[in-house]
């Protein structure tokens, strides 16, 4: 629903609800972990006959300017990293909805100037 529709207690409520719900925030984590196959090189190896290694999870984090670094994560990490990347994402769309909300309520407390006169 419109924001601009809702009252300004549903407003507030809806507010007050984002922020509770908010994912901690030392658990957080920009990036994407991506999953590679990769085939070591032997040619005796089972790898050369397409069966490769892996899977082995990277963590790759842009770094602006078209910049990249990435790095291995071990398989015992890969639930906490994807967890924690999740966070990111979720503490990035909630802080911008609750942003939403105050631009909204900030609008509406500006004094309208037929209502002095
Ligand atoms: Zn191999």
């Amino acid at each position: 629903m419109a924001l601009g529709k809702l009252p300004v207690l549903a407003l507030q409520q809806r507010r007050q609800g984002l922020a509770k719900l908010l994912p901690p925030a030392e658990e957080t984590l920009r990036g994407s972990l991506v999953e590679r196959y990769v085939s070591c090189g032997n040619p005796d190896c089972r790898c050369a006959r397409g069966q490769r290694h892996g899977p082995i999870w990277y963590l790759t984090v842009t770094l602006g300017a078209g910049r990249t670094a990435g790095w291995v994560v071990p398989p015992e990490q890969v639930d906490q990293v994807r967890r924690w990347i999740e966070n990111y994402r979720r503490v990035k769309d909630d802080l911008e909805k609750i942003s939403d909300i105050n631009h909204e309520l900030l609008r509406r407390s500006r004094p309208k100037k037929k209502a002095k006169k």
